[in-house]
């Protein structure tokens, strides 16, 4: 059954990106459910750190799940990036920051619309830390966002202003990499928004549904899953990946 719907699910993902503006760097997807990530694909693992894990300041439901499947599918890749959440102790996106506030409201920031967060990932804290059981050798790079204490960064290209680039697309195109495989927390916020923006960017984009957890608030994840396919990214599990020792 998982790979009829899957060929169903990539199948409407080659169509959508057939129809897209045309771009060097955009390639669809194989019409397959077996992947086999080539030396053009990079695997970007998003935030697996201890804030967001069960005992940190923001936990993510079931967060600690994604570290076993990322460290195994992670073998099936020879270019891995790793994203870290890296706020000042003042950050704008903490409720601390705005009195009167609380964590998961909403605020209007100069760039739109910011839902407040307790603290979390402040520089050079054990909570910032990648989680201890994550075991990524072959990891080339660490990207760290949200370094600027007046915007937030879920996505690991653009921050939240929409201007300020991490620098993660030119790197990746340098790299001669036209194919991302997004996993880790939270799927609804920076999974999501790393995910979108790969696709703006033009690469062929896939969210390892299995090696993800979402936060889930009022709807987000829902919501996240229909931006993201409405752009063409295609929603996997890790079974789709080859290359990669199966438990
Ligand atoms: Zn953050």
């Amino acid at each position: 059954m998982y790979s009829l719907l899957s060929c169903l699910r990539i199948g409407a993902v080659c169509s959508l990106l057939m129809t897209m503006p045309s771009h060097a760097q955009t390639v669809a997807p194989p019409a397959t459910d077996k992947l086999r990530p080539n030396d053009r694909a990079m695997l970007i693992v998003v935030d697996v750190q201890n804030c967001f894990v069960e005992g940190g300041s923001l936990p993510v439901k079931d967060g600690a799940a994604v570290v076993p499947v990322i460290n195994a599918v992670s073998q099936a890749f020879d270019n891995i990036v790793v994203t870290q959440d890296w706020h000042t102790p003042d950050h704008a996106s903490f409720a601390s920051q705005h009195p009167g506030r609380k964590p998961f409201e909403t605020i209007d920031l100069p760039y739109g619309r910011q839902v407040l967060w307790p603290d979390h990932c402040v520089q050079g804290t054990p909570g910032a830390a990648l989680v201890d059981g994550l075991r990524l050798p072959r990891a080339q790079l660490v990207i760290r966002k949200g370094f600027h204490r007046g915007i937030d960064s879920y996505s690991a290209f653009m921050e939240a202003d929409g201007r300020t680039s991490t620098g993660l697309a030119a790197y990746l195109q340098a790299r001669g990499i036209d194919t991302v495989y997004v996993a880790g927390l939270a799927t609804d916020f920076c999974v999501a928004w790393t995910a979108l923006d790969a696709r703006k960017a033009g690469f062929a984009t896939f969210v390892i549904d299995d090696a993800s957890r979402a936060i889930d608030l009022d709807g987000s994840l829902a919501a996240a899953w229909r931006r993201m396919q409405a752009a063409g990214v295609a929603r996997i599990t890790s079974r789709s990946i080859e290359g990669w020792p199966r438990p």
